[in-house]
């Protein structure tokens, strides 16, 4: 569908996800007018919760909010009260159980060992032959840091089936996520600041979204032509290469699958989200989404999150950026600097860049100011 009083718009922002819907804030703020556009019939993108049972259950998989960024920090606090969760997954390998991220806790639970620096001689001995010293992927990267054990146990396993390939074919960036600590510590995240807005994130992208004009399920890139003409700016979020029509080739993403459940008890796992780090099953993670919020429930939701890979027209939720998709990506960046179209491109898939929703926000703060 084509809306009619198109001139009207100063802005088309396509994709109501976080970048959109903060991109789309801003300028309602400095009085523009502003459409958005999403071909969901959502708002919210990934980061998407709804209330199931009294749960906000978070569709797109494990959503928690962290950052060292005190400007972004205070951003996103103007629209939602965070509770103090921190993220502490834990990770099933062979019927036990160990903490995560790799720390003293899952040290012992591997060892036995009670400091650090008996773990340390272990990870030594463990990444000593053959000595890597400039790891060139993500299995020579983690050995070097942890040793083949925490490799083979926790990280192999997960990553091949999160990313259907080897992880001698993935960069090390990837697993440069995960900290590693000698301390009996098993927050995920290092950042000074996490948790889960109460109520979960939807209300936070309604509050950002107010005052904007907003079509659901409505595909900008099938009346492309038209946008185009009819207004002065538009914001595209979605994947850079669907908008040129893949003319230099596609891509690579990969994609997820969710398998949700609400079971009759009310607490299933004892924790948020469990990893499975074995090659099976198939699933990388359960998440049991009462935990976030410690919802008080005699039931519960919980979700299997199924790794896939991604073909056009499906969801596509991770750019795989390794160096040949990252050269394809430049290519799609030249051209999106050098063509005429009155469009700038933002967020995961525009930038095609693994971002946190820290750095999307960030990144959509800096871009709109650019305008206003
Ligand atoms: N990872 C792993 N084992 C785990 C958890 C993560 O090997 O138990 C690796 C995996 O390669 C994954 C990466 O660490 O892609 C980043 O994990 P994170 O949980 O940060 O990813 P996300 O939540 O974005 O999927």
């Amino acid at each position: 569908m084509v809306v009619s009083c198109f001139m009207f718009y100063d802005w088309v922002v396509v994709g109501s996800g976080l970048f959109g819907s903060v991109f789309a804030h801003e300028l309602v703020r400095k009085g523009k007018k502003v459409l958005v556009l999403d071909r969901r019939e959502h708002i919210g993108g990934n980061v998407y919760t709804e209330s199931v049972e009294g749960i906000n259950v978070h569709k797109y998989g494990s959503h928690v909010f962290h950052t060292s960024d005190k400007r972004v920090w205070d951003y996103v606090n103007q629209f939602a009260d965070f509770n103090g969760f921190v993220d502490s997954p834990l990770a099933f390998y062979k019927n036990k159980l160990y903490n995560l991220p790799f720390n003293m806790n899952t040290f012992y639970q591997l060892w036995g060992v009670r400091f650090p620096k008996e773990a340390k001689k272990i990870i030594r001995l463990q990444s000593e032959y053959p000595r890597i010293f400039e790891p060139k992927n993500l299995e020579e990267k983690c050995i070097s840091l942890v040793g083949f054990e925490v490799y083979e146990k926790f990280v192999k396993g997960y990553t091949e089936k999160q990313w259907g390939k080897s992880c001698s074919e993935l960069p090390c960036f990837i697993i440069d996520r995960l900290p590693v600590r000698f301390t009996f510590d098993n927050n995920y995240f290092d950042d000074e600041f996490q948790g889960v807005p109460i109520g979960g994130y939807t209300p936070i992208i309604r509050k950002l979204l107010d005052g904007a004009d907003v079509l659901l399920g409505t595909d900008f890139l099938e009346d492309k032509e038209y946008y185009l003409s009819h207004c002065d700016n538009v914001l595209f979020t979605g994947m850079i290469d669907e908008y040129f029509d893949y003319c230099f080739g596609d891509l690579e993403y990969r994609s997820l699958r969710f398998e949700e459940c609400t079971l009759d008890t009310s607490n299933y796992q004892g924790n948020a989200v469990v990893n499975f780090t074995d090659k099976l099953p198939y699933y990388t993670r359960i998440i049991e989404h009462k935990h976030f919020e410690g919802t008080v429930s005699s039931k519960t939701v919980i979700s299997y999150e199924y790794p896939k890979s991604f073909k056009r027209g499906e969801e596509a939720y991770y750019p795989v950026n390794d160096g040949e998709n990252n050269r394809l990506y430049s290519r799609y960046f030249e051209l999106s600097e050098s063509c005429a179209d009155n469009v700038v491109f933002g967020g995961r898939l525009g930038e095609y860049k693994y971002m946190n929703m820290d750095e999307v926000i960030g990144e959509a703060l800096d871009l709109v100011s650019q305008f206003i």
